[in-house]
């Protein structure tokens, strides 16, 4: 790669900024919505297969790679292993029958681009699952819903990871209560498992009801997958695909209208006319050639020199997108790297030394050292004030010891302060998704509350 430092072109004025509405312009253009999502359920639930079939019917994966993933799996003996295979292709994984990283696959309707961030159900691979839920919109609980299993994995990791997505501000969630064709399709089954599910993930997870939808389906089947059921005569609602396009929506318009906030996951040198440029999802407002940015915390002013959206050349892109964009030659390539926010110049993000988060809990908690990983941002930081103790279905501070704890236990929710040891402060705003971690291990995860 270039030695960017020397690259020494200073640009002498901008471009003439075309002035475009963008949300106009985004909302009568073709360009696809993106919706990344996280698959979470306990192990055998059927994630893998549930997505390899997804994958399957969309054509994302043909008939003859299939055909090979047959073969190969019933030589080992484990022939249902074939549709799962489609999630993580050429892996050591095969071995095990279970997917450990967070594979990631693209698949696309004609309205939407989707990213599966795989999360696995063994016990140990819940850091991947946090990782994917970090970058959700939003998630989808498989359901074993066979004789037993269902009962089993209320114990396993089902109610863990519905809290543990809930508590990183996975609002919306898409249960499927899968494997239906292994007890006839039984509309009774279905009913319990939904019933039950519902009271638990509105009172102990903190869903909105309005937020979670049920789909009764079989992955290695494919019914309800991304074609209605012949099998399951009862059900004429949403197929799972149905629900997946009508997810995105809701949280993507919110971040449309907010200030641009582009968390940088590479910087790079794309030419001689563009010799720096940088590149991530948009988590929040718009861009135009001619935006005048500012990177945070380099505090480097400059302005945009050109825009591509999914490597194709575009005047503007918007929360959502994945966008690489070329800047002016003010901003010195040095002094920004992976981890910064690209921004307005006009509205830039905050630099927070001591904030307040709503955690919850996985060991024991007290004022102490620790690390803060938001996106890529990696810091040292202390929890230097325990504020209270949460329910978690109302968020509320809870009756009893609630108020000005001395330690959160595991599985609590809790507010506490937050100060990070870096100088100047990070870039952290409201509704941050955040993961403390200690000795290596992740202590809590959560979201920043304060604003300001
Ligand atoms: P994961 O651990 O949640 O990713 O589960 P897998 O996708 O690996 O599936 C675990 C086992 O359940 C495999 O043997 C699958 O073939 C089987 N399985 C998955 N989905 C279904 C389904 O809808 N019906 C039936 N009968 N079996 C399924």
């Amino acid at each position: 790669s270039e030695d960017l430092s020397k690259t020494a072109i200073t640009d002498s004025k901008p471009p003439r900024s075309k002035n475009l509405d963008v949300l106009q312009e985004y909302r009568k253009s073709a360009a696809k919505r993106s919706s990344n999502f996280v698959v979470i359920g306990h192990v055998d639930a059927g994630k893998s297969t549930l997505m390899g079939r997804l994958l399957y019917d969309l054509k994302v994966v043909d008939q003859r790679t299939i055909e090979k993933y047959q073969r190969e799996a019933a030589k080992i003996g484990k022939s249902s292993f074939a549709m799962a295979w489609v999630l993580d292709q050429g892996s050591e994984e095969r071995e095990h029958g279970i997917t450990i990283d967070i594979a990631m696959n693209k698949f696309e309707t004609d309205k939407t681009v989707f990213m599966i961030l795989d999360a696995p159900g063994h016990k140990d691979f819940v850091p991947n699952m946090i990782a994917g839920a970090a970058q959700a919109d939003f998630a989808i609980l498989v359901i074993d819903a066979s004789t037993g299993s269902y009962e089993s994995g209320l114990k396993g990791q089902t109610k863990e990871h519905a809290i543990l997505v809930r508590s990183m501000g996975v609002q919306r969630l898409i249960v499927a209560v899968n494997k239906l064709d292994m007890v006839d399709w039984s509309q009774s089954r279905y009913d319990e498992i939904t019933q039950q599910m519902e009271a638990f993930l509105t009172s102990a997870a903190g869903f909105q009801k309005s937020n979670i939808s049920f789909v009764p389906c079989s992955g290695l089947k494919g019914d309800n997958i991304t074609k209605p059921s012949t099998d399951c005569k009862w059900y004429t609602g949403p197929t799972l695909l149905n629900l997946l396009e009508a997810a995105e929506p809701t949280s993507q318009e919110r971040a449309l209208n907010g200030p641009l906030r582009l968390p940088v996951s590479q910087v790079f040198s794309s030419s001689t006319q563009f010799p720096l440029s940088v590149a991530g999802r948009i988590t929040s407002g718009s861009i135009q050639v001619a935006d005048p940015v500012i990177t945070i915390p380099g505090g480097q002013q400059g302005y945009v020199k050109g825009i591509a959206v999914d490597d194709e050349p575009s005047d503007w892109a918007v929360a959502g997108q994945n966008t690489t964009i070329h800047l002016s030659a003010d901003i010195d390539a040095k002094l920004i790297k992976g981890g910064d926010v690209l921004c307005s110049a006009s509205m830039p993000i905050s630099l927070r030394q001591v904030f307040i988060m709503k955690l919850l809990a996985f060991e024991h908690i007290m004022p102490m050292f620790c690390s803060i990983v938001v996106g890529r941002l990696d810091a040292s930081a202390r929890i230097t004030r325990l504020l209270s103790i949460l329910d978690k279905s109302t968020g509320k501070v809870a009756s009893g010891r609630g108020k000005k704890p001395r330690v959160v236990k595991p599985n609590e929710a809790a507010r506490v302060e937050i100060t990070v040891d870096v100088e100047g402060g990070v870039p952290i705003e409201q509704g941050a998704r955040i993961v403390l971690r200690a000795d290596g291990e992740t202590i809590a995860t959560g979201v920043v509350e304060d604003a300001k």
